[in-house]
């Protein structure tokens, strides 16, 4: 532990090659009948502190795991947790938990491109099922620990909007184009949506990029509001039940 925090690689490695290890502790919410016992000892808040210190070293974490990333994210949660918890040690928690930033965001800065970021970030090792299939599982898991200065840096943003655009790389370059993009993916998005579906995506690959997904969604869900108001509004004016009934159903048409 002492290596660790004084954050010494050479003993750490060959402390670590002799097997060596430091046991991870509970932390300071664990209601576990041991964590019970000691809940109000003061030499045990301080252990636990020291073990933290240790664990969130740049020569435990680099050293000691083969997912160093996914194992500061882990480890930044669980400060967070006892930063809330310990409020005499918050200092202290905050700092390490500021150093594990700083050794996750340098891990994506040094990244000498963005296929080696796309590497690093789509692990999907410790996301949830659900999350997994993300472009980036470990941006999702950086955000549930609140890692604002990982997702906050340029090659991870870089990387985000790159995913964002799919293969539409020059969008924003020229407006022309982008308008006429945005045109085939709103005004005439039902036609679009059709020639997808008929050629089972052969014809139309745009659907494949989330921006053009997102403007084809958003067409779609506003005009189904735009089709509800004024069903709303014309009924109101109609008089017979014969005038609504066969107003409703051709704006049922519409709608569907
Ligand atoms: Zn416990």
């Amino acid at each position: 532990m002492m290596a660790c925090i004084c954050n010494n690689f050479g003993i750490v490695e060959c402390l670590l090659m002799r097997n060596h290890d430091i046991d991870l502790p509970h932390r300071a919410d664990c209601v576990c009948d041991m964590c019970y016992k000691t809940a109000n000892l003061v030499s045990a808040n301080i252990r636990r502190l020291d073990t933290y210190r240790a664990l969130s070293s740049e020569a435990f974490l680099w050293l000691s795991t083969s997912e160093p990333m996914l194992a500061a994210i882990q480890l930044s949660r669980d400060l967070q947790t006892c930063e809330s918890t310990e409020t005499q040690h918050k200092d202290i928690y905050q700092k390490l938990q500021q150093n594990v930033q700083n050794f996750a965001t340098s891990l994506v800065q040094n990244c000498w491109n963005m296929e080696e970021v796309d590497v690093l970030l789509q692990q999907p090792d410790g996301s949830s099922i659900s999350d997994a299939h993300l472009p980036y599982p470990r941006v999702r898991l950086a955000l549930d620990g609140e890692m604002r200065q990982l997702t906050a840096n340029l090659n991870v943003q870089m990387g985000i909007e790159n995913k964002w655009h799919g293969e539409w790389r020059d969008y924003g370059k020229n407006a022309m184009y982008d308008a006429g993009r945005m045109l085939c993916h709103t005004v005439f998005f039902p036609i679009l949506a059709l020639l997808h579906a008929v050629s089972a995506g052969r014809l139309v690959q745009s659907f494949n990029y989330p921006v053009a997904r997102f403007a084809s969604y958003a067409t779609s869900y506003f005009s189904f509001l735009a089709a509800i108001v004024v069903l709303r509004i014309v009924t109101a004016f109609t008089t017979t039940q014969h005038e609504r009934t066969v107003l409703s159903n051709s704006m049922f048409c519409l709608i569907f």
